[in-house]
């Protein structure tokens, strides 16, 4: 018996966050821009300035909870009623959770949970706490920001190149496809997933059959694409 719904899977990236006043990596004037990725986004910066580290996840979990969904993220959500949807996020907030949507796969790591520094498997929620040198994990290790971090392997890219390969129609979203190994993923659909791309930007070195582009705002594009994809149903796809 053939599956009733399609399989729809999302990849965000920071654009889709961007119109709820959370800066995207390369917008100027943003949190990244007043600090140097490799000061803080890295092991070595880590074993460097710790506290540097804590001080810029600490102000971007500020901004975090202070956030709130927008249309963009309601209408993913919305999606849920009509399509099996798995959402893979490269996005540390939570505002994919907020909106409503049920399965994530948070690739790039989540602003409110911290890991223990030696054993990356222990994860606690830490929700709106500051994270301080001298905050331990259950083993006695300094706690970190549960974020992988510029060079360090990303765990759930598996699964996530799993997620994707089954998907009948995918949908990437305010990412530059600049940052590897998520990048990769539009690689890893099946020929004849549909695939759609929305972004400020048309990205021109994207070029792939049954790829459709929506350049603009997420928060307009998004909900467009997703009305077109409730009235004009897409059936699954075994290829
Ligand atoms: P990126 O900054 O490389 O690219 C953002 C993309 O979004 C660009 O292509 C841009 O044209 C597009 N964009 C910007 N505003 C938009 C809007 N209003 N509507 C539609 N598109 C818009 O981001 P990336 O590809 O996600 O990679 C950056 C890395 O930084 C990721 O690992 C991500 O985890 C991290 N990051 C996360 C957040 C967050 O959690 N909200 C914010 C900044 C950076």
């Amino acid at each position: 018996m053939g599956r009733n719904k399609s399989r729809l899977v999302v990849l965000s990236g920071a654009g889709i966050s961007a119109e709820s006043g959370l800066g995207t990596f390369r917008d100027k004037g943003g949190l990244w821009d007043q600090y140097d990725i490799n000061e803080v986004a890295t092991p070595e910066a880590w074993e460097r300035n710790p506290e540097l580290v804590l001080d810029f996840y600490n102000k971007r979990r500020e901004l975090v909870i202070k956030a709130e969904p927008n249309p963009a993220h309601l209408a993913l959500a919305e999606l849920e009623k009509h399509y099996d949807v798995n959402i893979v996020t490269q996005n540390i907030d939570d505002l994919h959770e907020r909106a409503g949507s049920k399965n994530i796969l948070h690739l790039h790591g989540e602003i409110l949970k911290a890991q223990c520094s030696y054993d990356p498997t222990e994860v606690i929620d830490i929700n709106g706490a500051h994270l301080k040198l001298g905050d331990l994990s259950s083993n006695g290790y300094q706690l970190r920001p549960h974020v992988v971090w510029f060079g360090e392997p990303v765990p759930l890219m598996f699964d996530a190149e799993k997620i994707v390969s089954e998907a009948d129609i995918f949908v990437v979203v305010g990412t530059s496809l600049n940052v590897y190994p998520a990048a990769n993923l539009l690689y890893t659909c099946k020929k004849f997933c549909k695939k759609y791309i929305v972004d400020l930007n048309e990205l021109s070195n994207v070029k792939f059959n049954n790829l459709t582009q929506f350049q603009g705002k997420a928060t307009e594009r998004v909900p467009e694409l997703v009305d077109e994809l409730i009235k004009n149903p897409i059936i699954p796809t075994t290829l």
